[in-house]
C-alpha cells in the first residue's frame, strides 16, 4: 500500500510523529486507499517556517511569472482530469462525471486566478495638497493557511491556493483528513508547474493541525471552508490576534416555488441541486418552500425525477449518486430521518440506508423526500448535508420569504416562478449571498461566491473579490 507524506519546503517529508493513518473508499470501506501522515504540532511548525522563509523568494517573482506558473498548473489539471477524477471518486465517493466536472472547474478557477496576478491594481487619487501623489497598492498578506473540507477535495483547495499564490502569498494547506490523496496530487502538480520550494506546503492530519495553524502568529491570513461550528471557533480565536480571515461555512438553501408555470422543469433543477454529491454540497438545495396550491403537483414531479437517480459506486458510469463520505455522515443523515419520522411530517420517498450489493458495506443512502415539514423543525432548520429534502408548505409569497429567511444560514437560494414582480421582491429581500432564479444553485468559475449570516465571513471567493481575502491595501503619499 502506498504511503504518502507531507510536502514541506519542496520535499515530501515523512511526519515527525512517525504515525500514519489509512484512508478508505466510502463505496467499499474495506478497501484501503493509502497511508497518510497523522501530523502534529512539529509538522505544522515546520510547514509554517517553510512558508515564512519562502516569502522572500516568492516576492522576487514578478506577477507575470506567478501568472505563468498558475496557468501551467491550470493546464496540468486539465491534462490529468481522468486520473484526478478517479482519485476524487475513490476517496470522496461522488459519481465520476461529477469528479471530472470538479477538476475542470478547478482548472477554470486557477486560470482566472492566474490572470488576477497581473490585475492587482491599486487606485490613484487627486491630492488635497500641491506636490503630492496619492495612490494605493495591493500587497500580499504573508503566510496564508488554507483549511478545506472533504466534499470538494480538489476545487476547495484550488479556490484558496490559486488566488493566494497569485496575490504573492505563501501557503500552508491543511486538507480534510478524509480526502488527503487529492491534496497530495495537487501539491505534485504545483511542483511540476514550477512553483519554488516552500511557496506551497501541505500538512496532512486532523483538525488539531488546523487548530495549531490558526494559532501560529506567523500565519497572517486564514481561509477556511467547513462547518459553521468550526468556523465560529476559528473566528473567536483569530479575533485575539487580528489575522485576516475568510470563512465559507454551511447552508440551508431554500428552493422557493411560487406562481411557477413549469413545475416539471423546476423539479428537475431542484432534484439535481439537492442530490448532487449525495447532498453534501454547501450550496445544495435543502428545503423546498412551496405555495400550498402547487405543492401536490411539484411533489409528484420531484418524486418522478428522484426515481431516475441511480445510486451506486461512483466509478460505475451508470451511477448518478454515490455513497456518503463516511459512516459518521451516514449516521448523521439516518438520525435526521428518524427525527423527521418522529414529528408530524410525511415521508414521501427514501428514508433508508441502501446496500448496493449484498457484500457491499458502502455508505449508501436513498434519496429522501419529506412533505408537511414544519418550518421550525430540525429537518427545516439544520444543515443535514445528505440526500434528504424537506418540503414546507406555505400560504403565500410573504410567508415563503419569512420561512426562507427564518434559518440561521444565508448561502444560496433559488426561486422558481413565472411572476416578474416576485423575482424583484425575492432578489431584494432574500437573505443569502447567492440568488438564483429559475435554476438550481450552480455557480460559475468567475463570479463571486459566498454567504451572509452564519454562512460566511470576509471576502467572497472566486472571481474578482477573491483577491480581497489575500491582499492588504497600502495607501501611499509621496511629496515631490
Ligand atoms: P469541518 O468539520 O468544519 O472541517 C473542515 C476542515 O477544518 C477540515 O480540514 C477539518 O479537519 C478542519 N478542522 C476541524 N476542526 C478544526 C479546528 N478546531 N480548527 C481548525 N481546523 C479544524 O467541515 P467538513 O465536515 O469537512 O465539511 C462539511 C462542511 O463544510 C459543511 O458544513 C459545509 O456546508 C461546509 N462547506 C462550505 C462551503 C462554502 O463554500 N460555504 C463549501 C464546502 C463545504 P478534519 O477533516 O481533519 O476534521
Ligand atoms: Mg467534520
Amino acid at each position: 500500500m502506498e504511503r504518502h507524506h507531507n510536502y514541506i519546503a519542496g520535499k515530501w517529508a515523512p511526519s515527525r510523529t512517525g504515525n500514519y493513518y489509512q484512508s478508505h473508499n466510502p463505496a467499499c470501506p474495506s478497501q484501503i486507499l493509502g497511508e497518510f501522515p497523522r501530523s502534529d504540532a512539529a509538522d505544522v511548525d515546520a510547514a509554517v517556517a517553510s512558508a515564512s522563509t519562502a516569502r522572500a523568494i516568492w516576492e522576487q517573482i514578478q506577477a507575470p511569472q506567478r501568472a505563468a506558473i498558475l496557468l501551467r498548473f491550470s493546464q496540468l489539471l486539465q491534462d490529468s482530469k481522468d486520473e484526478l477524477a478517479r482519485i476524487i471518486t475513490l476517496e470522496q465517493g461522488k459519481a465520476l462525471c461529477e469528479s471530472a466536472g470538479e477538476v475542470a472547474r478547478a482548472a477554470a478557477e486557477a486560470a482566472f486566478a492566474a490572470g488576477e496576478a497581473v490585475r492587482l491594481s491599486g487606485q490613484t487619487f487627486p491630492s488635497e495638497r500641491r506636490g503630492f501623489s496619492c495612490y494605493t497598492v495591493l500587497q500580499p498578506v504573508g503566510v496564508v493557511a488554507a483549511i478545506t473540507p472533504w466534499n470538494f477535495p480538489v476545487v476547495s483547495p484550488v479556490r484558496k491556493i490559486a488566488p493566494a499564490l497569485a496575490c504573492g502569498n505563501t501557503v500552508v494547506l491543511k486538507p480534510a483528513s478524509l480526502t488527503p490523496r487529492s491534496a497530495v496530487y495537487l501539491a505534485s502538480l504545483l511542483e511540476e508547474a514550477g512553483l519554488p520550494p516552500g511557496v506551497l506546503n501541505l500538512v496532512i492530519g486532523s483538525g488539531e493541525c488546523g487548530q495549531r495553524l490558526i494559532s501560529d502568529t506567523r500565519v497572517r491570513g486564514i481561509s477556511f471552508t467547513g462547518s459553521t461550528a468550526v468556523g465560529v471557533c476559528i473566528s473567536e480565536q483569530v479575533a485575539a490576534r487580528m489575522a485576516k480571515l475568510q470563512l465559507e461555512l454551511g447552508g440551508k438553501n431554500p428552493a422557493i416555488v411560487l406562481d411557477c408555470d413549469d413545475l416539471d422543469g423546476a423539479a428537475q433543477e431542484i432534484v439535481a441541486a439537492a442530490f448532487l454529491c449525495s447532498g453534501q454540497r454547501c450550496t445544495a438545495l435543502s428545503r423546498v418552500i412551496v405555495q400550498e396550491s402547487q405543492a401536490d403537483e411539484i411533489r409528484q414531479h420531484l418524486v418522478k425525477h428522484m426515481e431516475k437517480i441511480r445510486v451506486g459506486n461512483g466509478l460505475d458510469p451508470q451511477t448518478t449518486m454515490g455513497p456518503l463520505v463516511s459512516r459518521h455522515q451516514l449516521e448523521t443523515v439516518a438520525g435526521y430521518v428518524r427525527k423527521g419520522l418522529n414529528d408530524q411530517s410525511t415521508l414521501v420517498a427514501g428514508g433508508q440506508q441502501l446496500t448496493e450489493s449484498p457484500e457491499s458495506e458502502g455508505y449508501y443512502y436513498a434519496p429522501t423526500l419529506f412533505d408537511y415539514v414544519s418550518a421550525d423543525s430540525a429537518l427545516a432548520q439544520e444543515e443535514i448535508f445528505g440526500p434528504v429534502l424537506p418540503m414546507i408548505r406555505v400560504r403565500n409569497a410573504e410567508q415563503a420569504l419569512e420561512v426562507a429567511n427564518g434559518a440561521r444560514y444565508g448561502l444560496a437560494a433559488s426561486l422558481f416562478t413565472g411572476n416578474r414582480h416576485l423575482v424583484d421582491k425575492f432578489v431584494q429581500h432574500v437573505e443569502s449571498g447567492m440568488v438564483h432564479v429559475n435554476h438550481g444553485t450552480a455557480s460559475q468559475a468567475h463570479v463571486p461566491f459566498g454567504g451572509v449570516k452564519d454562512s460566511g465571513l470576509g471576502a467572497f471567493s472566486i472571481g474578482p473579490t477573491a483577491k480581497d481575502a489575500f491582499t492588504n491595501v497600502k495607501a501611499v503619499y509621496i511629496k515631490w
